[in-house]
C-alpha cells in the first residue's frame, strides 16, 4: 500500500460507517426526547468571540485554557467552541429570545473542541448533545431536564446509572460559603497540591474538585456548602430533590460536586454509570442552572438550566456494557445487466424510495451472478433483476433469495408484489 500522505489531525477522528448505527440511534433518542418534551433544534457556529468565555465559562477553568483559540486575518480574537451553553445564552441575547413565550427549551447535536494531551475519553474534537431550558426558575424545569437526559440513556439501555447532585447556591449564599472555605484551607496550604495552592486564590470552590491523593484528606474535612444556602436557594433544591425522589430517579448527594465551569449557580448534576470502574471518573455528562449567566453576558435577568453529555463516551459505555445497535440489512437488492437495464433500474429505484422501501446495489460487479454474489453476501431477501429483454417487455425478475425460486411480472405491479414480501 502507498504510504499516507495525510492524516486527521491530532485528538480528531473520523466518525467512519461502521458506527453509523450506533451514532444514529443517539441521535434519533436525542431528538425524540426533544419531541416529547418541546425542545428545539438550535445549532450555533463552530466558532465563537473568545470574550464570550472568557465572561462565562471563566479564565481560571480547564475549560478556557484548553480552548483552541487564533486571530483571524480580520484580527478577531475567536476560538472553536468548547462548550454549547455560552453560545446558546449568546444566541438568546442577539436574536431576542426573551420576547418569546417562556420559557425556550432548546437543544443542539454537534462537534466541541479542547485543546490538550488527548487521552482516552478526551479528545481535541469530541460530540455532545444538550438540553437548555432558558427564562425559567421553577424547579420543576431542573427535574425536566434531568428526566430528559435519563430518558436517552434509558432509550440506549444504558440503566445502570447514578445522578450525582449538589447546590452550588446563588452567588450572595455562596460569598459566605467560599470564606468559611478559605478559612478552612488556610491552615492545610502548604500540604497541599499546587493545582490547589493556585485555586485557593482564583477559584477555591473547585479545590472540591482535586483528585490529587494527598489532598482527599483535607476534602472531607472541608465544610459543606448546603449549610450556607441562603432561604431560597435550600427550598430550590429541596424540591429538585422531591422531584427526584418523586420520579425515583437514582440520585446521590455530593457535596464536593461543582462542576468545572464558572457560570453555574445552584443545582449542579453529574451523570455516572454505576458498575463499570473503567468509568468511575468520567461522567456521561452534566449540567445545573446557570441563573446568572445571561445576565452577565449582556441581557436581562434571566433564570436557566440545562445539560451537555458527551456522545463519544456514551457509547464508550454501550460498548462496555456489551449494549450492540443492529445493523438492519437492506432487504432489497438492485441488478442490472446493460446500459439501457442500468438507466431503467434508477427508475425503479426511485419508485421503491417513494414506497419507503431501501435497497442497495453493486452495479459495477458486471455479471448477473457477480451481482447475485453480492446480494447474498449483503444478507438482503430479495433481488430485484433488470436486463434488456426485461427494459423492452416493460417486466421485472424478482428473486426470493432464500428459496431462490425467480418470477417475472410486470413492473407496474412490482410495488404491490414487494408489499406482500416485506412488511
Ligand atoms: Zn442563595
Ligand atoms: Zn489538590
Amino acid at each position: 500500500m502507498a504510504k499516507i500522505l495525510f492524516s486527521s489531525p491530532k485528538g480528531m477522528k473520523d466518525i467512519l460507517p461502521e458506527k453509523e448505527e450506533v451514532w444514529k440511534k443517539i441521535l434519533s433518542s436525542v431528538e425524540k426526547v426533544a419531541q416529547a418534551y418541546d425542545f428545539h433544534f438550535i445549532e450555533t457556529p463552530i466558532l465563537e468571540k473568545e470574550e464570550l468565555f472568557l465572561r462565562s465559562v471563566g479564565k481560571e477553568t480547564e475549560t478556557f485554557k484548553q480552548m483552541y483559540s487564533f486571530t483571524t486575518k480580520g484580527k478577531e480574537r475567536v476560538v472553536l467552541r468548547p462548550e454549547g451553553t455560552a453560545p446558546i445564552c449568546r444566541a438568546y441575547i442577539e436574536n431576542g429570545m426573551s420576547s418569546l413565550p417562556q420559557p425556550v427549551k432548546l437543544y443542539y447535536f454537534g462537534p466541541f473542541f479542547r485543546y490538550e494531551r488527548p487521552q482516552k475519553a478526551r479528545e481535541r474534537e469530541f460530540h455532545q448533545f444538550g438540553f437548555e431550558v432558558l427564562g425559567a426558575k421553577d424547579p420543576f424545569y431542573d427535574a425536566l431536564v434531568i428526566l430528559a437526559f435519563s430518558d436517552i440513556l434509558k432509550s440506549l439501555k444504558l440503566k445502570d446509572f447514578i445522578i450525582k447532585i449538589n447546590s452550588i447556591g446563588c452567588s450572595k449564599c455562596r460569598k459566605k460559603y467560599l470564606q468559611a472555605l478559605k478559612k478552612y484551607y488556610r491552615a492545610y496550604l502548604n500540604e497541599l497540591c499546587e493545582d490547589c495552592r493556585r485555586r485557593f486564590e482564583v477559584n477555591p470552590l473547585r479545590m472540591l474538585d482535586c483528585k490529587e491523593e494527598k489532598c482527599q484528606i483535607y476534602k472531607k474535612g472541608a465544610p459543606i456548602i448546603l449549610d450556607f444556602l441562603c432561604k431560597d436557594c435550600k427550598e430550590h433544591f429541596k424540591a429538585v430533590l422531591e422531584f427526584l425522589d418523586h420520579l425515583s430517579l437514582p440520585f446521590s448527594l455530593d457535596h464536593t460536586l461543582v462542576r468545572g465551569l464558572d457560570y453555574y449557580t445552584n443545582t449542579v448534576f453529574e451523570f455516572f454509570l454505576k458498575e463499570e470502574e473503567e468509568m468511575a471518573n468520567l461522567a456521561l455528562g452534566g449540567g445545573g442552572r446557570y441563573n446568572e449567566l445571561i445576565k452577565a453576558l449582556g441581557g436581562s435577568q434571566t433564570p436557566a438550566v440545562g445539560f451537555g453529555a458527551g456522545i463519544e463516551r456514551i457509547i464508550e459505555a454501550m460498548e462496555l456494557e456489551g449494549i450492540k445497535v443492529e445493523k438492519k440489512p437492506r432487504e432489497i437488492f438492485l441488478i442490472a445487466l446493460g446500459e439501457e437495464a442500468k438507466r431503467e433500474i434508477l427508475l425503479v429505484w426511485e419508485e421503491l424510495k417513494k414506497a419507503g422501501f431501501r435497497a442497495q446495489e453493486a452495479i459495477e460487479k458486471g455479471s448477473i451472478s457477480a451481482q447475485l454474489k453480492a446480494a447474498s453476501k449483503a444478507k438482503a431477501k430479495i433481488a430485484l433483476i433488470l436486463g434488456q429483454r426485461e427494459v423492452a417487455e416493460k417486466t421485472i425478475l424478482i428473486k426470493d433469495l432464500e428459496s431462490g425460486i425467480q418470477e417475472e411480472i410486470p413492473q407496474r405491479k412490482l410495488i404491490e408484489e414487494l408489499k406482500k414480501r416485506i412488511k
